[in-house]
């Protein structure tokens, strides 16, 4: 991977351009302080925070390590909720809490954990000349490897963090790690869509 000065100057100008929109996030480049989780020092801030839906795939994956469905899903009437989505179920909350979070702040499940606590707390996004731009995955992909390839034009793949988690305390992402979570983070973004 060889990132070009230039390319990381295209990359910080597209994310001025769009920033505001996305006050809650920061842009992470070859250099940022990685991403490792420090549940104790949030108590468990995004386990807390977030409402988590799934699809048949999670769900299947979930079950397979041993739990039942009803388990680890909101229910009605002893049934799964299922919504009319792409990601029809919702993760089991209690007391407003993630039912799998475990008392030690660590994941009950963290195996067979959905795709959305996998990327948490990364996002991509993807910035063209005028803005946020909305791409079909195929595009996105081409996109992504572009802005990793340091090849010039739009739209760029921009890799951001989510600010209120305090995990971003890891050793410099050196460009290898900045390309491969940029690749992570958006096949677990396609993934049940
Ligand atoms: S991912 Fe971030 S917000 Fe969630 S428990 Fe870890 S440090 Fe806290």
């Amino acid at each position: 991977v060889a990132v070009s000065a230039l390319a990381i100057d295209a990359i910080r100008a597209a994310w001025a351009g769009v920033s505001g929109r996305l006050g809650a996030y920061g842009l992470l480049l070859p250099g940022s302080a990685s991403f490792v989780c420090q549940a104790e020092l949030c108590q468990a801030h995004c386990c807390r925070s977030f409402s988590v839906s799934l699809g048949d795939g999670e769900v299947a994956r979930m079950a397979a390590t041993g739990r039942q469905p009803i388990t680890f899903l909101e229910t009605e009437k002893g049934e799964p909720i299922s919504l009319p989505l792409a990601q029809p179920y919702l993760l089991a909350r209690r007391h407003g809490q993630c039912a799998l979070l475990g008392r030690d702040l660590r994941c009950t499940a963290y195996e067979g954990r959905p795709d959305a606590c996998r990327r948490y707390p990364h996002e991509v996004v993807f910035a063209g000349e005028g803005g946020l731009v909305r791409l079909e995955p195929a595009e996105q992909r081409a996109a992504l490897e572009a802005t990793v390839a340091g090849r010039a034009g739009s739209p760029l793949a921009l890799l951001l963090g989510h600010r209120e988690c305090p995990g971003f305390t890891g050793p410099a992402l050196t460009l290898d790690g900045w390309a491969a979570r940029l690749r992570e983070t958006l096949e677990l973004q396609l993934a049940g869509h």
